[in-house]
C-alpha cells in the first residue's frame, strides 16, 4: 500500500505520517530531508542557490540513505530546501528514489509536496494536511522554544508565508491537493485527532476519485 501525505510546512504532515506508518505496517520517507539535504550542501559548498545547475549536480551525487545530519532539520536547510526544489533537474533527479521507496514492499507512507500529484499519482490514498498559516506558526514557535532554541513568532509566520507562495506558486510541482486527495485540516485538531480522522479515512476505505473537505 502507497499512502501520499501532503501539505504545506509545519501543518502537522510529518507527525501523521510518521504514526500512519507504524500503524498500517509501512515504511516511511520524509522527502523534505531530500531537498533540504540538497539545498544544504550548496550552501555549506559557498554555491549559488539560484544557480539550478550546481543544485541539480548535488541532487544527482546525493546518498539519500545516508541523511542523519541534525542539521537537516533546522531553518537554514528549511529555506535553502525551498529555493533549489524549484529546479526541474533537482526534482527529476530524486524522483527515482522516492518513486523505488515507495515500491518497495511492503509500502510506504510519503511526506512531501507533490507525491499524491507528480511521484505516487497512483497513490492508494492521498491525504493532504493543512492548517491556518497562524496555527502553524504557533506550532512551529512552540516547537522550537522547546528545544531551547531563541525564536520569534513574527519571523517564522514571515517565513512560512514566504515558503508557502514559493511552494504554491513554481512551475514544477507545485504545492496543491491532488484532484483525489482527503483534505484534512488540523487548523483545530490534536495530533491524536487528525491520526484519528486519517487513519478511519484509510481503513473505512473513503472514496478515491473526489475530493472531500472537512471542516470542524
Ligand atoms: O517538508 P519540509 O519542510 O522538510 O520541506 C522543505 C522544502 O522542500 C519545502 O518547503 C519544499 O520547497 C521542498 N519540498 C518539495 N517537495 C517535496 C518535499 C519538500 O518541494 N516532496
Amino acid at each position: 500500500m502507497i499512502v501520499a501525505v501532503d501539505g504545506p510546512a509545519a501543518s502537522g504532515k510529518g507527525t501523521l505520517g510518521k504514526r500512519l506508518a507504524a500503524e498500517l505496517g509501512l515504511r516511511f520517507l520524509d522527502t523534505g530531508v531530500l531537498y533540504r539535504a540538497v539545498g544544504l550542501k550548496v550552501v555549506r559548498d559557498g554555491g549559488d542557490l539560484d544557480d539550478g545547475e550546481a543544485a541539480a549536480a548535488v541532487a544527482r551525487s546525493l546518498d539519500p540513505d545516508s541523511l542523519d545530519d541534525p542539521d537537516l532539520r533546522g531553518d537554514e536547510a528549511a529555506e535553502a530546501a525551498s529555493r533549489v526544489s524549484s529546479v526541474p533537474a533537482v526534482r527529476a533527479a530524486l524522483l527515482d528514489y522516492q518513486r523505488r521507496f515507495a515500491a518497495t514492499p511492503p509500502g510506504a507512507v510519503l511526506d512531501g509536496r507533490d507525491i499524491g500529484t507528480v511521484v505516487c499519482p497512483e497513490a492508494d490514498h492521498k491525504l493532504f494536511v493543512t492548517a491556518d498559516v497562524e496555527v502553524r506558526a504557533e506550532r512551529r514557535y512552540k516547537e522550537l522554544q522547546g528545544r531551547g532554541t531563541d525564536v520569534i513568532y513574527a519571523q517564522i509566520l514571515r517565513d512560512l508565508r514566504t515558503r508557502d507562495e514559493r511552494d504554491s506558486r513554481r512551475a514544477v510541482a507545485p504545492l496543491v491537493p491532488a484532484d483525489d486527495a482527503f483534505i484534512l485540516d488540523t487548523s483545530t485538531l490534536t495530533a491524536d485527532e487528525a491520526f484519528e480522522r486519517a487513519y478511519a479515512h484509510i481503513v473505512g476505505g473513503g472514496p478515491r476519485r473526489r475530493t472531500r473537505t472537512e471542516t470542524f
